[in-house]
């Protein structure tokens, strides 16, 4: 059943992107608007090596020698004291991962240990193996442990997270109430639950409700709005200009990226490409408008997608509103 609509979803993102790229809608002829710019040929920072939606999998991997350079210890809990320093991430996951910590005990009581986040190539390599080993196949092995240079903890913003009652990693993680909170509360610090349940013949790897993948909080809550897989975004994304991935609130992203998504192309989508910088911040807020939930402003969807510091310039805040720019934001 899944696998049969994700497939569609695919050939329906072919066509889309296709028809980009030459126009091939019908609609296109009869109102003459000017179509989106082709993609360009250089994919825009964040959907590349080191930017927060670079997608690795075993289709795309990456070198032996890729290692982050800007890793650190995050100050979170494991299961042993000794495990910690061992513990790295980049800087803005790790600071993600802190609050999101945090949170978890603040507002639920829930105490969460990092179990496992960036690994080289190396030790990888490693992982691998021993779990080639263990079950006698490669093609058993990759259903739970990457091969070396397509593991998203090469990336160094992929987290394993645990819950004191179930040390082990695997599905049962899923179903302890830390498990639950992080599936449903992630996406407000940045991550994304990678491997779901029922994404397989996308994603490669059957569940793992314990691996977290920071993409910022705008992509991730638009992709837990969506609930789709981070292929199936990053293949609609990267027809999206790259003003919109880096500075578009998580109700524009979700607005455009699920109906591309269903091979369908938004009309806002038209208005977005090929602005000039001068032009984009308005456009944004304009294509922007039919997706806010109401009694949301485009101040307040911003504020929370990008907290501080934010990666374009300040919203502009009307003095009177501004005790109303907090409640339900989340962020
Ligand atoms: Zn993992």
């Amino acid at each position: 059943m899944a696998r049969s609509r994700l497939s569609v979803k695919r050939v329906a993102l072919a066509a889309l992107a296709a028809c980009l790229v030459f126009p091939c809608f019908s609609v296109a002829a009869q109102t003459a608007a000017p179509l989106p710019s082709p993609p360009p040929a250089e994919p825009p920072a964040i959907l590349a090596l080191g930017g927060d939606l670079f997608l690795i999998n075993r289709a795309h991997r990456i070198s032996k020698t890729y290692e982050p350079d800007d890793l650190v210890t995050p100050e979170v809990g494991t299961r042993k004291a000794s495990l910690k320093d061992r513990i790295l991430m980049r800087k803005a996951a790790a600071t993600a991962l802190e609050d999101m910590f945090r949170a978890a005990f603040q507002e639920a009581g829930h105490t969460l240990f990092a179990a496992s986040g960036y690994r080289s190539f190396g030790i990888q390599q490693i992982l691998y193996n021993s779990k080639v080993q263990e079950v006698g196949s490669r093609e058993k092995a990759e259903r739970r442990v990457a091969p070396p240079g397509s593991s998203e903890h090469q990336l160094g913003l992929a987290m394993d997270v645990q819950a004191p009652s179930e040390l082990n990693l695997n599905t049962n993680f899923g179903s302890t109430e830390e498990g639950k909170w992080v599936a449903q509360n992630a996406h407000r610090f940045g991550f994304i639950l990678r491997y779901k349940e029922g994404w397989r013949e996308v994603t490669g790897y059957s569940a793992e409700p314990w691996h977290i993948r920071y993409v910022g909080i705008a992509h991730a809550t638009a992709i837990f709005q969506l609930d789709i897989p981070m292929e199936t975004y990053v293949a609609a994304a990267a027809l999206l200009p790259g003003y919109v991935l880096t500075g578009g609130s998580h109700p524009l992203l979700a607005g455009l990226i699920g109906p591309m998504a269903a091979g369908e192309t938004p009309e806002a989508l038209r208005s977005l490409a090929g602005a000039k910088a001068a032009e984009r911040e308005e456009r944004l807020r304009a294509a922007t408008a039919p997706y806010l939930p109401e009694g949301t402003s485009y101040e307040q969807a911003l504020w929370y997608a990008y907290p501080t510091p934010r990666p374009t310039a300040g919203p502009r805040v009307d003095m009177d509103e501004e005790t109303s720019l907090y409640p339900d934001t989340g962020g």
